[in-house]
């Protein structure tokens, strides 16, 4: 077995205490003291992936360089560690038993009963050892979703058990709990933290580590008396207080010395420098904005802010690099109509119309489409967000009145988008979409996508069915919406722009996977930039 050492993320007392962020905030300390490092997010639902399910349901559907469908903490551990995931991060139940169930119809278990332990636990284990076996990782680091207790978490956690076993010292567990504070006696309450250890011990697991979410510092004399009924020593009992940004808690453990914790039980070196320096910076010009910008995010789903995920924290690094405080304006595009739309949107300096599915709430994003470019107003359309920038210009300026999407309305006599060739005739839903990194070449070199990317062959994430209808590319040149990206091998049309506005951007591609603290997208940075001087 290769010398990777495995870190197991698991939660307790509540979902939503940030498992995420905490395996991306240790990850990026290792990364920080010279280690190679991934994480990887088991999912214990039945779908073979999240690109199935509504957004209302576990917020928004990240995709990888190589296609994958996957959990939003998938964007988290990219923004954090600077570094591309793949399919091999994000495991679901539904997936692993795909496996297993079609490799028993194989006869691949040689006429064996086939049950959830060991065959279920196997490949379970197979999968998490996937990430360490290619000899790139010096620490792989496994969050487990869901609440310790769960029904659908047992075969995971006994995998854990197995591991943790066999591994010996090359494996740790960190278990997240939350430490509530009770403002009628003025205390914070471990009980439900012991609680919740001693459910993971009875499925066989002793923690190492445990990370306490809470609203106040925990003394020590508190976190002795974890330690004692939770059979962990001092030093790895560690708080996690509530920070106005997810980029501090790195921070927070380090101060909390999680790393060196982390390093010294797994048995490895501790290297004394730790580079944060960027990272810093990046905080600094994050706390010390010198000016506001406001910009509106028209989608139908923005009563939940995770569904935008990718592109909220793609504002945060574009904003923290024009030295700037984004104001996000979420606005249900259902709420907009004819007799508010200017109210809504004269107050905002720029506007992004999300990605999406089906006609709820077209009509709105297609006035706003409308007023943005009839107003100067730096416009970014992102997916759906161009093509419904496509059909406006198409209804409003070559006057194709009923001009739409085959998506949206399928007799449309005016097609400006349609169906891609290679979609036509699928009907499963799952996994079927144009997924993952194509390439694109820039082809107007005065473009504002140009200035911004500062050079012409780009690589961007897609999602997506539908696309710009070429049979109409002449019609919107001569009339002034311009294709400035073009797939070099399908000849796609995967970026419009207008050139007489000061900047109007529709992209087909997803560009919000792409950003990165450390690399804040160059079309957000340069949308921002325009915004600031609307
Ligand atoms: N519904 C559109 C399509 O399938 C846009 C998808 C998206 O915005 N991700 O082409």
């Amino acid at each position: 077995m290769s010398d990777t050492r495995y870190i197991f993320v698991t939660g307790g007392v509540t979902s939503s205490l940030g498992k995420g962020i905490l395996a991306s905030s240790l990850a990026k300390l290792l990364q920080a003291r010279g280690y190679n490092v991934t994480i990887q997010k088991l999912d214990p639902y039945i779908n073979i992936d999240p690109g199935t399910l509504n957004p209302y349901e576990h917020g928004e559907c990240f995709v990888t360089e190589d296609g994958a469908e996957t959990d939003l903490d998938l964007g988290h551990y990219e923004r954090f560690l600077n570094e591309a995931t793949s399919q091999a991060n994000n495991v679901t139940t539904g997936r692993i038993y795909q496996s297993v169930i079609s490799k028993e119809r194989k006869g691949d278990y040689l006429g064996k009963t086939v049950q959830i332990i060991p065959h279920i636990t196997d490949e379970i284990k197979r999968r998490i050892k996937i990430l360490g076996s290619k000899g790139k990782y010096d620490i792989v680091i496994t969050e487990i979703g869901g609440t310790v207790g769960d029904i659908e978490s047992l075969p995971y956690i006994e995998s854990v058990r197995q591991l943790k076993w066999e591994l010996g010292s090359k494996a740790l567990v960190i278990h997240l709990t939350l430490v509530p504070y009770l403002s009628a006696t003025g205390e914070l309450k471990t009980k439900p933290t012991q609680h919740s250890v001693k459910q993971l011990l009875e499925e066989g697991v002793q923690p190492d580590i445990l990370v306490l979410r809470t609203e106040h510092n925990i003394e020590t004399s508190v976190r002795e008396k974890v330690a004692l009924f939770c059979n962990v020593s001092i030093d790895a009992v560690v708080q996690s207080v509530n920070v106005p940004t997810i980029y501090e808690v790195p921070l927070k453990m380090l101060e909390e010395k999680l790393d060196i914790t982390v390093l010294k039980k797994l048995g490895l070196p501790i290297n004394e420098k730790i580079d944060l320096a960027s990272w810093n910076d990046f905080l600094k010009r994050l706390k010390n904005p010198v000016k506001t910008v406001e910009i509106g995010l028209v989608g139908k789903y923005v009563e939940l802010h995770d569904a935008y995920k990718s592109i909220a924290e793609a504002l945060v690094h574009a904003g923290a690099e024009n030295r700037a405080k984004v104001n996000i304006n979420w606005i249900h595009s259902e709420d907009i109509n004819n007799n508010n739309y200017v109210e809504l949107l004269s107050k905002l300096n720029g506007i992004i119309v999300a990605p999406g599915f089906g006609h709820r709430g077209m009509k709105g994003k297609i006035l706003t489409a409308k007023y943005a470019r009839e107003n100067n107003i730096p416009y970014f359309g992102i997916c759906l967000g161009m093509q419904v920038a496509v059909i406006e210009f198409a209804r409003n300026v070559l006057n194709l009145e009923e001009a739409d999407s085959t998506e949206m309305s399928p007799k449309t006599p005016h097609p400006v988008i349609d169906l891609m060739e290679q979609q036509k005739g699928i009907t499963d839903y799952g996994g079927t979409m144009r997924l993952g990194a194509y390439e694109c070449r820039i082809v107007e070199s005065n473009s504002n996508t140009c200035k911004a990317y500062n050079k012409l062959t780009i690589h961007e994430r897609h999602r997506h069915r539908y696309e710009f209808n070429d049979a109409y590319r002449e019609k919107f040149i001569e009339a002034g919406m311009i294709p400035v990206g073009i797939n070099p091998e399908t000849d796609l049309v995967e970026i419009i722009e207008i050139p007489n506005h000061r900047w109007f951007v529709g992209v087909q591609f997803h560009p919000e996977y792409r950003s990165t603290v450390l690399n804040p997208h160059p079309l957000f940075v340069d949308f921002i930039k325009n915004a600031l001087q609307q």
